[in-house]
C-alpha cells in the first residue's frame, strides 16, 4: 500500500490507507465544482469567518495535530508545535487580508474609457504536497484559494497520510462546506487524470524538481495554470565582519532544523577566508551539541529523517559525494542497518563542479563548506547552480550584504537571520527551484482569473 504512516524513529507501522477509488475522485470533483459555482454568488465574508474557524481548530487542538507530525515524519515535538502555530498564522493572515487583495482594481489612466479588473475564482486547484511541512505547505494553497472561491483537492506525500486526513478533519470540524477541501489518496496516474478533468483549473506542487517536471508537464499538456515550489542548494554566506557566534549558532540551526529536510535550509556554507578556521572549529562544537532521539521526547534536539528510504538515499548520495572527491571534516557515514531513520550530521569540504554530485540537493543534515576570497567568488559559486531558491548572508556591514544579496540568483535571501517564510512576504524560486509565488497577495492571484473590463460611459 503506498499510503502508510510509519514512525521513522522506530519503524513501527501506525496506519495505512487504500488509494482513492474512481467514485471517490468523481465525488470530490463534483463537490469541488459545486463549491466553486456557489462561491460565485457569495462575498468572501462568510469564508473569512470559516477560515478563522479553521485557524481556531488548529490552535485549540495544537497538541493533537502536532503529535501526528512527530509520528508520521519524525518532526521534533517542539518544532511540530511551531508548525501548527505557523499554520494558524497563514490562515489568519488570509482571513484578515485575503478579501482586500481581490477587491476590483481600477486603471484610471486608460484613455477615454474606464477600466478595472475583477479577481475571480476559476474552479478546483489540485495541491500536490511534500511531507516536510505537512500542514503549512497545504495551508499556503488552501487559505488563499478558499477566500477566492476555488476548491482544493489534496494529494499529499505517501508517508504522511494521517496528517492529510487530519487536515480534512480540521476543515470538517471548522464547519467548512463539503467540496471546499478534500484529501484524496491518489497514485501518479490518478494525479494526471485529475489534472486532465475540465473542472480542475490549476495545480500547485511543492516537492523535488523531478516531481515538478512530471506534474508541470501534465499541467502543460492539459493547459492548466501551475505553480512549482521545488528544491534548492541554498548558500549560507559568512562574511569576515560577521558576528561569528551568532552565525555559528544559526548555521547549525539552518542545517539541522527538521533534520535538515527544509527546502531553504543552508546547504552550502561559503565562509570568508579570514574567519574560516575559527568558524569551522565553532561549527563542529555546535553540531556536537545536537542529540538524536525520539521526536516525542522534549529533550531530543535532532530528529530522525522522515523515513528509512530517505536515510538510505542520503547515505548513498553522501558516499557518492565522497567518491567524487569531497572530504569529511566532521561526522561519519550512518549505519543504515541500525533500526530507525536517524542520520549522523556531517560537514564536508572539497566539493567541486566536476564532482558528479555537485548541485544535488542533499536533503538531510549534511553541510558542505567552502573557503571564499571575495564577493566575486561568492557570487560565482552561489550562481553556479541550476537551483535558485533562497540564501542567507551574515555580516555587520548591512549595505555590503544587501549589495551581495542582489547579485545572488534566487527567489529570496535573508540577512543576519535564517531563511524562513512569512505570510506577508512572497515565497518561491527561480531556475530549477520552480516558478510562481506563494504567500502575500501573490498567493491569492496565482489561480485567479484576473478579468479585465473596459467600458465607455
Ligand atoms: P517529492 O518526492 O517530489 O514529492 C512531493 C509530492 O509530489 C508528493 O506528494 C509525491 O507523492 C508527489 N509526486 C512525486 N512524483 C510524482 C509524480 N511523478 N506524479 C505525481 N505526483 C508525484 O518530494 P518530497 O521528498 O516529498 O519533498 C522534498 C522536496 O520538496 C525537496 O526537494 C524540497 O526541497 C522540496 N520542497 C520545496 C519547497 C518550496 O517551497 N520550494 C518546500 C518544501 C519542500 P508521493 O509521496 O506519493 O511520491
Amino acid at each position: 500500500m503506498s499510503y502508510q504512516a510509519v514512525n521513522p524513529f522506530n519503524e513501527t507501522l501506525i496506519n495505512e490507507f487504500s488509494n482513492a477509488s474512481t467514485t471517490d475522485i468523481e465525488n470530490a470533483l463534483t463537490n469541488g465544482h459545486e463549491f466553486y459555482l456557489a462561491s460565485k454568488s457569495q462575498t468572501p465574508n462568510q469564508r473569512e469567518q470559516l477560515l478563522t474557524q479553521l485557524a481556531d481548530e488548529f490552535e485549540n487542538n495544537s497538541e493533537h495535530y502536532a503529535k501526528l507530525l512527530s509520528t508520521n515524519m519524525g518532526k521534533l515535538i517542539g518544532q511540530a508545535r511551531t508548525e501548527v502555530k505557523n499554520n494558524v498564522a497563514i490562515a489568519r493572515y488570509y482571513a484578515k487580508h485575503g478579501a482586500e487583495f481581490i477587491k476590483p482594481k481600477t486603471f484610471p489612466s486608460v484613455d477615454k474609457s474606464n477600466a478595472y479588473v475583477l479577481y475571480q475564482a476559476t474552479g478546483i486547484v489540485l495541491a500536490v504536497e511534500p511531507w516536510n511541512f505537512p500542514y503549512t505547505q497545504v495551508m499556503r494553497v488552501v487559505a488563499p484559494n478558499f477566500i477566492l472561491g476555488n476548491a482544493v483537492i489534496l494529494k499529499h506525500a505517501g508517508i504522511v497520510p494521517e496528517c492529510a486526513q487530519a487536515f480534512e478533519e480540521a476543515c470538517h470540524n471548522a464547519g467548512w462546506p463539503v467540496g471546499a477541501f478534500k484529501n484524496l489518496f491518489l497514485d501518479y496516474d490518478q494525479v494526471d487524470a485529475v489534472i486532465a478533468d475540465p473542472r480542475v483549473q490549476g495545480v500547485a506542487l511543492t516537492g523535488s524538481d523531478g516531481a515538478g517536471r512530471t506534474v508541470a508537464a501534465s499541467a502543460g499538456k492539459y493547459l492548466k495554470q501551475s505553480s512549482m515550489e521545488l528544491g534548492g542548494t541554498d548558500v549560507f554566506v559568512v562574511l569576515a565582519d560577521a558576528d561569528i557566534p551568532r552565525a555559528v549558532k544559526e548555521a547549525a540551526q539552518a542545517r539541522l532544523t527538521n533534520a535538515g529536510q527544509v527546502c531553504t535550509a543552508g546547504k552550502r556554507y561559503l565562509v570568508a577566508a579570514d574567519i574560516y578556521d575559527e568558524f569551522l572549529a565553532q561549527l563542529k562544537v555546535e553540531f556536537a551539541t545536537y542529540k538524536l532521539g525520539d521526536p516525542l521526547d522534549e529533550a531530543t534536539t535532532l530528529a530522525p529523517l522522515s523515513s528509512k528510504a530517505a536515510q538510505k538515499k542520503l547515505r548513498e548520495q553522501t558516499e557518492q559525494v565522497i567518491a567524487g572527491g569531497a572530504q569529511v571534516l566532521y561526522g561519519e557515514l550512518t549505519d543504515t542497518n541500525q533500526p530507525g531513520a536517524g542520520f549522523t550530521p556531517m560537514i564536508l569540504t572539497g566539493m567541486t563542479p566536476d564532482n558528479p554530485m555537485y548541485d544535488t540537493e542533499l536533503f538531510g543534515p549534511v553541510a558542505q563548506i567552502y573557503k571564499v576570497a571575495d564577493d566575486d567568488e561568492i557570487v560565482a559559486l552561489a550562481n553556479n547552480s541550476e537551483h535558485g531558491l533562497g540564501g542567507a548572508i551574515y555580516a555587520t556591514d548591512i549595505a555590503h550584504a544587501r549589495r551581495l544579496a542582489s547579485r545572488i540568483e534566487t527567489g529570496q535571501i535573508s540577512i543576519n537571520r535564517r531563511m524562513a517564510s512569512h505570510s506577508e512576504v512572497p515565497f518561491g524560486g527561480i531556475k530549477d527551484s520552480g516558478y510562481g509565488r506563494e504567500l502575500s497577495h501573490y498567493g491569492i492571484e496565482v489561480f485567479a482569473n484576473v478579468k479585465a473590463i473596459t467600458y465607455n460611459d
